[in-house]
């Protein structure tokens, strides 16, 4: 399919030859209608010279100064042009003055129109494909995210050599990033980035013969919280629960997912055990003296705490991601046994 003139295209570029140049300039469409006009005073008019390019195998036409002076001030010197898109002309380009001068500066004009077309059909073509991933994106999102990484790599692969002035794309990837890989109650990581970051912290690790822990937290009695207050209230105190455990980790290196349900998963690579039980143990006592305020309650709750340490080597036996979070989740379950708001190791 060829692509079509634009009066907004033709104007622009009348108006920089106009500037640039102070000839009069116009362009006219495929019908030899004026569609841009330097004097602004014959656009909608039939081009006389436009019409016999347009009609004929001719890709120029040319009124010399005697003709010119011929015509009585009815035309003036100067060259139309074809402007030639894959072998079809879409319009043409008209400037007036010395024939010694303007044939150059309406090739490149016409030229220039055609990389404009060009440029604004790729930003209508981006845009567009930002449309339909984005909706696509907003499916994923009120369902299943098991399309996400498809929807991810199709996305690449469509803008992938293609225009990188686009803001909306770059904008696009860091949402289904972040659907990807984030809960969204609490903008924690979620149990896919537990699946993938986990097991390559442990292999790293492992290289750097560095300790490694992870914290399950738990709330406890939360049940007895959405019964009294309501899901919605749950849903805050969640919320709230997740923000405190984040303020408790510090390095870089550190993160915090959503486990399950009220359960959040911490890793602290680097961390040995006494480490990690001295942060597990400062969250459990910032949440025990925190009342969160939901409405008019202002509601306390406590956790109970697993933590799970190795010091990995690539000579040591291996232990993978599956066994550690085992490991902390039976450290929780004794915390709960023993009375709850508790850390055990
Ligand atoms: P325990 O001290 O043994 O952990 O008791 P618990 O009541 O916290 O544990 P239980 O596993 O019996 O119940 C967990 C509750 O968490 C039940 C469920 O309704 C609630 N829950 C899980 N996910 C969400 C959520 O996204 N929002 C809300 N509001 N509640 C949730
Ligand atoms: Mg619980
Ligand atoms: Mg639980």
């Amino acid at each position: 399919m060829t692509i079509k003139l634009s009066k907004v295209v033709a104007q622009k570029i009348v108006e920089l030859i106009h500037v640039q140049s102070g000839f009069d300039v116009i362009v006219c469409d495929s019908t030899g209608t004026i569609i841009a006009d330097s004097e602004k005073a014959r656009i909608g008019q039939k081009h006389i010279g436009s019409c016999q390019i347009l009609n004929s195998n001719r890709d120029y036409a040319v009124i010399t100064a005697q003709e010119a002076e011929a015509s009585n001030s009815h035309v003036k010197e100067g060259v139309n042009i074809a402007i030639e898109a894959e072998g079809v002309k879409i319009g043409t380009f008209g400037i007036a003055g010395p024939l010694e001068i303007v044939p150059p500066v309406a090739r490149i004009a016409a030229g220039m129109i055609i990389m404009m077309l060009r440029d604004e059909e790729l930003k209508d073509f981006i845009r567009n494909q930002v449309k339909v991933i984005s909706s696509s994106v907003d499916q994923a999102a009120n369902g299943e995210f098991n399309n996400i990484y498809e929807l991810l790599k199709n996305t690449t692969e469509n803008i992938a050599n293609e225009n990188d002035n686009c803001p909306e794309i770059y904008e696009l990837i860091d949402r289904m990033s972040n659907l990807a890989l984030k809960d969204t109650l609490t903008g924690t990581y979620n149990r896919r980035y537990i699946n993938q970051k986990l097991p390559v912290d442990i292999i790293s690790a492992s290289l750097s013969e560095q300790s490694l822990s992870i914290i399950i937290a738990d709330i406890d009695f939360f049940k007895k919280v959405n019964d009294s207050y309501g899901h919605v209230t749950g849903d805050h105190i969640l919320k709230s629960f997740a923000d405190i455990l984040s303020g408790c980790i510090q390095r870089e290196s550190d993160w915090i997912s959503r486990f399950g349900g009220e359960e959040f998963l911490i890793c602290l690579p680097g961390a040995g055990v006494e480490k990690a039980k001295e942060i597990a143990e400062r969250m459990r006592s910032t949440i025990e003296n925190e009342a969160i305020a939901c409405g008019k309650h202002l509601i306390k709750i406590t956790a109970s705490f697993g933590v799970c340490s190795i010091k990995p080597s690539p000579r040591a036996p291996k232990i993978n991601a599956e066994k550690l979070i085992e490991c902390a989740d039976h450290k929780l379950y004794i915390a709960k046994s023993n009375g709850r708001n508790r850390v055990e190791s």
